[in-house]
Order: C-alpha cells, then structure tokens, then sequence
C-alpha cells in the first residue's frame, strides 16, 4: 500500500504547489509544459518525476502537445541519466487513477536508472 495518497482538489496538489513555486524542489528541468524534479522518495538515485505543468489527472487528460512533450522530457532527463550515473537500463513507468498505483493525481512519469541486481523487480511499480 501507499504510504502517502494526495487527493489535493486541482491547483492545489503537492505537484501543483512545486509548479508554482510554493514548496520547494529539486527541479531538474523545465520548459513551457513540462517539469521535471527529483522524487523525493528516490527508489534508485537519479530517480525523477517529470510532471506536466497543468493540473492533468491521468494520461486521459493530457492534450495530444503535452503528452509529446512529457515523452520529450523524460527523454531528456533519461539522457542526463546514462550520462550522470552510467545505468544499465532506465525504466520509465507512469501510473493513471488509483488502481493504476497512482498516488499523487497530477499527471507525472517516474524516469529511474535501473542497475543489475538493484533488487526492484523489472518493472516497476512497487508490489
Ligand atoms: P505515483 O505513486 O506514481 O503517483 O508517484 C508519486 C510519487 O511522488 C512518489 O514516488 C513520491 O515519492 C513522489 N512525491 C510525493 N510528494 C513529493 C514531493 O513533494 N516532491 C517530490 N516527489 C514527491
């Protein structure tokens, strides 16, 4: 189980608040429709959300532009990646509604390094 759930309404999210500049982050990047900041739960160093910039839910409520420009993200930040921590593999997994394993409702991709033997199974999200 989850050990946090936000169910925040719109714009006033935990991610909605980082957007905006209200609660700090280790924001990575950025541009006009996307973020991208550190998960401060870190499963594997390096581990990143990139989120969009407006209060999406799930992948459903993404516009055709945001959803190319979250994959062109978390392709940046994948790159930055193999570059900063030589993995040998990344996983990008992204979690829509609750029983999807969504904990937090605005839209985000989670980009992990993976390493050999680093003990999460091959696709995550957590059992
Ligand atoms: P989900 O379970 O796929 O919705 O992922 C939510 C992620 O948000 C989890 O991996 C959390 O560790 C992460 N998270 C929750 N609050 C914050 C925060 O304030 N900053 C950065 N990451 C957060």
């Amino acid at each position: 189980m989850p050990m946090f759930v936000d169910t925040s309404p719109p714009g006033h999210c935990i991610f909605c608040k980082i957007v905006a500049g209200e609660i700090p982050a280790a924001k990575v990047y950025e541009d006009d429709l996307t973020i991208a900041f550190m998960d401060i739960g870190q499963v594997n160093p390096g581990h990143v959300l990139v989120a969009s910039k407006r209060h999406a839910v799930t992948v459903l409520d993404l516009t055709a532009e945001e959803a190319a420009a979250v994959m062109q993200t978390a392709q940046r930040i994948a790159h930055a990646a193999q570059q900063a921590f030589a993995p040998d593999g990344i996983t990008l997994f992204q979690a829509n509604g609750a029983a999807g394993g969504q904990t937090v409702f605005h839209f985000h991709m989670h980009v992990l390094p993976r390493h050999e033997g680093d003990g999460m199974a091959l696709s995550w999200p957590r059992k």
